[in-house]
């Protein structure tokens, strides 16, 4: 198994290492030849998703990955990853792949409360949980599944072969969210 990690911008190594420590191969992705590698698995880390989607642009990677992604390709995104996913940002004009049947809010929890830790659940499991200037899902369709409601707010969820949150796992030492991706990668192969 072999996962793609966007390196582009943000918080792409922290995943690296976690899928390290769970043995997991992986590769950054940092052009648009990268996309031509094989992979079973994608990326998308935390960072700032308006400078990700100016590169994307740049690179001139969307179409392939929107491609990807559409035929199937599980595909994990953390805090601006989930941003990048959604159908709807509601309070920003700019969509990006459009992929996923959530509207989201960017920068949701304010200045003072904009970067926090907690302990809470993910699919009914503890887990710590770095929330850092995070959005969270406003809304969502009926194919999506909700695995963590933090403070009243949806913080995780999957439709089909994407998995969202607005935390971020590969900051703490605890691999749970990412084994589950993995056996989303798993039941895909099946
Ligand atoms: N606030 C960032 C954005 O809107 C997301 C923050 C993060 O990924 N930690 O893109």
């Amino acid at each position: 198994m072999r996962i793609g990690i966007l390196a582009l911008q943000g918080a792409f190594i922290e995943h690296k290492h976690m899928l390290d420590v769970m043995h997991v191969e992986s590769f950054e992705i940092r052009q648009k030849s990268d996309l031509n590698k094989h992979m079973d698995g994608l990326i998308f880390p935390g960072g700032e998703s308006t400078a990700m989607h100016r590169l994307l642009l740049d690179l001139e990677m969307y179409p392939k990955l929107t491609q990807m992604i559409s035929e199937g390709l599980p595909v994990f995104g953390t805090c601006a990853g989930m941003i990048l996913l959604a159908n709807h940002i509601s309070n920003q004009e700019t969509i990006h792949f459009k992929l996923m049947d959530i509207t989201v809010e960017r920068n949701a929890y304010g200045r003072q409360l904009g970067s926090f830790f907690i302990e809470d659940t993910f699919n009914s499991v503890n887990i710590p949980m770095t929330f850092i200037r995070a959005p969270y899902v406003k809304a969502y369709g009926k194919d999506v599944e909700v695995l963590a409601t933090v403070k009243e707010r949806v913080v995780a969820v999957r439709q089909k072969n994407m998995l969202v949150t607005a935390f971020h796992p590969e900051l703490s030492n605890n691999t749970y969210v990412h084994t589950y991706f993995i056996s989303m990668i798993h039941e895909k192969t099946k």
